[in-house]
């Protein structure tokens, strides 16, 4: 499509989404929420390594749109509270997670099943901590990778203040919940990204996807929106510049929230490991696919139908399960991977050997998150750590009936490719040829997916338990729910 075609279709879709924001349709209700929001700018002041491509050879030399921690704070009735992080990031290792959420309970008491935090996955943001350490290993000078470390450092201080400030500016509010849908996301592992225009017009893409939009609006008493959250299973790897950019996910967001006044959407990833924004590569790209999320967004805000109220209270579990590996390598193997003529199994080699140094054996499970919120009767959402395939939304979706069924990706630690037993036996690069740029010395187990599917079942039917035993009153507690910040309970 030329370019001065997509901008047009951008205009037209901007002069559509402010009609629908404004469109003031619902009946006034007594606010029984209260929701507070707050965004904090987490681009880069400095220059910094991006994320997420190994091609790349030097630092960020630009900006395309400005980076963002977004929070928001949910309080029910009864004065329990959930906050939803939002960060337009490629990932997070398990220790930054870690040391971010024990300061946000040390300096707020939210329990660690009250705060998740979920990673847009872009591609155009920096190197986050350890993350995808391999990609990097001894290929940074001294300078870089303190660059590298202070932003770590900053950020976690930065995700503090976002928690903190929502929190701190509760107020009623009303809460509703829909679904749009946007078309964009398509499976890549069985279309060809040359093809998938031709494929598009013939009606002959390929593989699951899941192009569902689910949306949770907050809305003020005068009619106007606080808040928006919104999810979408794809990859945001439209751009592979040299300049920051939230990606698809970071337009979308900048559109919500440009067109409503101290209104902030917070974008969360679902199960889009195998699925990608196609065509891509262009900026233009990128900012439409950003304002066709949007409009699909808006739509759902904009339709009297469109909206449900979330009734009832929070509750909140969260859990680690030790998700085993097929098979760990022998010590003389990880010597001989050290020597490998592949840069980035020398890399994880090379890692392995510094933990074997020091008298570890190498893991041969990995603790995995799984988190579950209820939002009123009406919906549950669930966070997965990791890269997550498609296949778990539908499997979960379906196993899951009689509430709206969310499942993100990318939340809390993302710390491999996550694939279903089917990708897992097809094998490629989310089978098991990414693990090696996330450093974990082996393939997934095959009952990786019944364990993860059966784990959050389990999670999500606890609370109902918790309800029975305390008297609605939403702890962290009950089979399988740990209590603790960054200690897991171990599920059978
Ligand atoms: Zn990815």
């Amino acid at each position: 499509m030329p370019a001065d075609v997509t901008r047009d279709l951008i205009k037209l879709g901007r002069c559509l989404l402010l009609c629908l924001l404004l469109t003031p349709w619902l009946s006034a209700a007594e606010p029984t929420w209260r929701v507070g929001v707050a965004r904090v700018n987490i681009t880069p002041d400095e220059p910094l390594w991006m994320a997420g491509y190994a091609s790349r050879t030097h630092e960020a030399v630009g900006t395309f749109c400005e980076l963002w921690v977004r929070a928001c704070a949910l309080e029910d009735p009864d004065g329990e509270r959930n906050v939803l992080v939002s960060l337009d990031l490629v990932g997070m290792d398990r220790t930054l997670s870690q040391l971010i959420c024990q300061a946000v309970s040390a300096q707020t008491g939210l329990r660690r099943s009250q705060l998740a935090l979920c990673f847009s996955h872009t591609h155009s943001g920096p190197v986050v901590g350890r993350n995808l350490e391999p990609l990097h290993y001894r290929q940074l000078d001294a300078a870089q990778q303190g660059r590298i470390d202070r932003y770590a450092d900053r950020l976690r201080q930065q995700v503090v203040d976002a928690v903190r400030q929502a929190l701190d500016q509760l107020q009623p509010a009303e809460l509703w919940w829909g679904t749009g849908r946007a078309t964009f996301a398509a499976n890549r592992r069985q279309n060809a990204e040359s093809d998938i225009t031709r494929l598009r017009e013939m009606g002959q893409v390929q593989g699951p996807s899941d192009h569902d939009v689910p949306v949770l609006a907050a809305r003020n008493p005068d009619g106007t929106w606080r808040a928006v959250w919104f999810g979408y299973a794809c990859h945001a790897t439209v751009l592979d510049d040299y300049s920051w950019c939230g990606d698809y996910p970071g337009y979308a967001a900048q559109e919500l929230e440009s067109n409503q006044a101290n209104c902030v959407a917070l974008f969360w990833a679902g199960c889009g490991a195998d699925q990608n924004p196609l065509p891509r590569r262009r900026l233009e790209l990128a900012q439409q696919y950003g304002a066709q999320l949007a409009q699909g967004v808006a739509q759902v805000l904009a339709v009297p139908a469109g909206l449900q109220p979330v009734r009832g209270g929070l509750r909140s579990g969260y859990a680690e399960l030790p998700l085993p590996l097929d098979r760990v390598p022998t010590a003389d193997q990880v010597r001989q991977a050290a020597e490998s003529a592949d840069r980035y199994e020398r890399a994880r080699a090379a890692l392995q050997l510094e933990q074997l140094a020091t008298g570890q054996a190498l893991p041969a499970t990995y603790p995995y998150p799984i988190q579950v919120w209820r939002l009123g009767d009406q919906v549950q959402f669930i966070f997965l750590g990791g890269e997550v395939v498609v296949d778990y939304a539908l499997t979960l979706k379906s196993a899951l009936r009689g509430r709206a069924t969310w499942v993100a990706g990318y939340a809390n630690d993302v710390m491999a490719y996550i694939p279903s037993r089917r990708v897992l036996a097809e094998g490629g690069y989310e089978g098991g040829g990414a693990m090696v740029y996330y450093g974990l010395p082996g393939p997934w187990s095959p009952d990786v997916e019944r364990l993860i599917v059966d784990a959050v079942v389990g999670l999500e039917r606890s609370l109902e338990d918790q309800h029975a035993v305390d008297g609605g009153e939403a702890v962290d507690g009950g089979a399988g729910v740990d209590p603790h910040v960054g200690q897991g309970v171990r599920l059978p």
